[in-house]
């Protein structure tokens, strides 16, 4: 399991320190932004939808590592997929870091490499570092763009 956990860190450490796809995307039909002020991560994701294609994925922003990662490894995972398949994707991913799913497997199909968060569980405040490009792409998709933030409410310390 230490081994395991060992590669989890690499690939997370990878994802922060060469963030894919982190860029703004002129031709993006959707959008959204995410707050989370409990650690001070902010993410913008981008998505190019053909129908019900996600074409095309991006992301922009600044915070720690989990969140950058998050992004990034969401975004390498989820182009070329349906919104149908994201939600899924989605909804496993946030099983997976709230503990939701006792034993995830290493190859597990639906995650693939989305499942070096497992560790996320352990950690409650990082959790929402985890999930917050999720729930902005949800936003994205859902609404075509408003601004999420992981805690209700308070917008006040943006912008400091
Ligand atoms: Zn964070």
């Amino acid at each position: 399991m230490s081994e395991l956990r060992e590669l989890y860190q690499e690939v997370i450490l990878d994802h922060n320190k060469r963030p894919r796809n982190f860029r703004t995307l002129p031709e993006a039909d959707h959008m959204a932004e995410g707050h989370n002020p409990l650690c001070g991560d902010n993410v913008t994701v981008y998505l190019q939808m053909d129908g019900d294609v996600i074409r095309d994925i991006s992301f922009q922003g600044s915070g720690c590592a989990i969140s950058k990662a998050s992004a990034s490894l969401m975004t390498t995972e989820l182009k070329g997929k349906t919104q149908a398949e994201a939600e899924v994707i989605f909804q496993r991913f946030h099983d997976l870091v709230t503990g939701g799913m006792d034993d995830v497997q290493e190859d597990d199909e639906t995650l693939g490499k989305l499942a070096v968060f497992s560790g996320v569980r352990e950690y409650p405040a990082r959790v929402k570092c985890a999930s917050l490009a999720w729930h902005t792409l949800h936003s994205a998709l859902d609404e075509g763009g408003r601004t999420v933030t992981t805690e209700e409410g308070d917008e006040a310390a943006s912008g400091a």
